[in-house]
């Protein structure tokens, strides 16, 4: 299920709220119970790389070869 992080404009915390996509547009309240939130970029899936350019060798870019830029 994927992570939306919330920050509250009333008391200025941060908070993650795991729900399906289809709510992903949906209000949060924060843990307080304030309801006057936003929300953040989510961070799913862009933690945890080293901050590599975009085709640098090291994964398979989706379907492999025959992408259009090796010629095969
Ligand atoms: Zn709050």
């Amino acid at each position: 299920m994927p992570r939306y992080e919330f920050r509250c404009r009333a008391c200025g915390d941060t908070f993650e709220v795991n729900r399906p996509m289809a709510e992903a547009g949906q209000p949060a309240s924060c843990p307080q119970g304030h309801a006057d939130t936003v929300k953040l970029l989510s961070t799913v899936a862009v933690t945890g790389r080293g901050g590599g350019p975009v085709g640098g060798g090291s994964a398979p870019a989706g379907g492999g070869c025959c992408g259009g830029a090796c010629g095969c």
